[in-house]
């Protein structure tokens, strides 16, 4: 049974507890988040991305999934089979966030 709670939160104190979540975890609230804020937009959807800072290269983060442990961190880079973009995940095996196509990562 789902419950519905309306409580107040100070978002200072909201954005120290989520500073608390590992990183895998971190993200697929992200993810979850995003698609919930996105989902009655008919033109765009949020992503993820990361920026690599010492090669300037922009990387998609790719969902792994949430069978991972929650600090799994993002070391796993490859390409989307479908859309040729760059990807991050926590996984070996994701899914684009751009085209929903399957990304190998190493
Ligand atoms: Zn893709």
């Amino acid at each position: 049974m789902k419950r519905t709670f309306e409580v107040e939160v100070d978002e200072d104190e909201l954005i120290n507890e989520l500073l608390q979540y590992e990183e895998r975890e971190f993200l697929s609230f992200m993810f979850r988040l995003l698609d919930a804020k996105t989902q009655n937009h008919h033109w765009f959807h949020f992503m993820l991305a990361v920026k690599d800072r010492e090669e300037q290269k922009l990387y998609l983060v790719a969902d792994g999934g949430e069978n991972w442990v929650p600090d799994a961190t993002l070391c796993q880079f490859g390409t989307c089979q479908s859309c040729g973009s760059k990807q991050v995940s926590w996984a070996k095996n994701a899914v684009c966030e751009f085209c929903s196509g399957d990304v190998y990562l190493t």
